[in-house]
């Protein structure tokens, strides 16, 4: 089979590999759609920030790709509840099974991670084998390029969502709302909170786009004074949740002065800035900083329900051939894309 493999740091190249074989619980899956994250950018370069992708232990050569959707091609022989030729999409978070954060239910936080598409080998390939019928979600009426991006971007914009806790009097600004993840968690702000939505970004077609999946209000993130411009729309009270997706030192050094008191400043994006803040403020308001790390399988549940009902749409800007990875993670690292692209392979 075809598959796009990162062979050294910086070089994705199109090899011919065997079909994995099945046995047990796994299954392999022909794949339909894998749509492309952020994080590949970083893979393919090798490094996170400044911290390098093997000292993380992420192995190199290996086909990347952790966002898939496709049908059932093979079951292994104690396979249950699936069957060949069902439309499934994939959770890649997959952790060992048997750590304090497996246990609790949050695997991907696994402290022996097994990422399929970061440690084993993903869906930018003909077929991924999943190592457990459990890692599984039959789809209905999504097709699987909907699907496939609901499995990183949309389990992370619903997971953040989630933690910024918000109720229909509350108001939540989502800072990069144009990219893969901003646009699908302004769908999910409104569909599960009806919460005022303000969306920010420095790219006007991103600003288009967040306002056609819903965001009440836009803002150019290079308004003169954006912070004033956000306690003006709040009634001078500011936001309740910030949810930031790209966290850059520009970002990080603007936003949290959006914040209400309590407000929570969820941490999403992985640009590498640093938060330098005034404690007594944070103590004074009871502000709160907190981590956002993909999701869980509960979450995933949650964001696909949302998208069979119709409630949320990712936006697919691009469907691509599985030969221009490459090129569709230039276009990423370059930020000329909005919305998600998807390899067909
Ligand atoms: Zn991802
Ligand atoms: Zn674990």
């Amino acid at each position: 089979m075809r598959a796009a493999r990162l062979l050294e740091p910086g070089k994705i190249s199109i090899v011919d590999v065997d079909v994995p074989r099945v046995k047990g619980c796994e299954v392999l899956v022909r794949v339909g759609a894998a749509g492309v994250c952020h994080s590949d950018v970083y893979f393919r370069k090798g490094f996170f920030g400044d911290v390098s992708t093997r000292d993380l232990g992420f192995p190199i050569p290996i086909t990347l790709g952790h966002e898939i959707s496709g049908t059932i091609a093979e079951v292994g022989d104690e396979v249950q509840g699936f069957s060949k030729g069902d439309n499934v999409v994939v959770y890649t978070f997959v952790g060992d099974g048997i750590c304090h954060y497996c246990r609790s239910g949050e695997e991907q936080l696994c402290i022996n991670p097994r990422h399929i598409g970061g440690y084993v080998d993903g869906g930018y390939a003909e077929y991924v084998k999943v190592p457990h019928y459990r890692y599984l979600f039959k789809i209905k009426k999504l097709s699987h390029v909907e699907a496939a991006p609901l499995t990183c971007a949309g389990l992370t914009a619903f997971r953040a969502v989630r933690k910024a806790e918000l109720d229909p009097s509350k108001f939540v600004l989502i800072v990069g709302a144009g990219g893969g993840l901003g646009t699908i968690a302004i769908q999910v702000a409104k569909a599960t909170s009806q919460a005022e939505v303000i969306a920010v970004d420095i790219r006007e077609e991103a600003l288009e786009a967040a306002k056609k999946v819903g965001a009440d209000i836009v803002i150019n993130g290079r308004t003169k004074d954006v912070i004033g411009e956000i306690k003006r729309l709040t009634d001078n009270r500011g936001v309740d949740a910030v949810i930031d997706f790209v966290n850059s030192n520009a970002t990080l050094s603007t936003y949290p002065n959006a914040l209400a008191k309590r407000g929570k400043y969820i941490l999403v994006g992985l640009y590498g800035g640093q938060i330098v803040y005034k404690s007594p403020i944070i103590a004074l308001t009871e502000m709160q900083f907190i981590g956002s790390f993909v999701g869980n399988q509960a979450d995933l549940a949650g964001v696909l329900a949302l998208a069979e009902k119709g409630l949320v749409k990712p936006l697919i800007t691009k469907v691509r051939k599985l030969e221009e990875i490459n090129d569709a993670l230039d276009d990423l690292e370059q930020g000329k894309v909005v919305g998600r692209q998807v390899l067909i392979p």
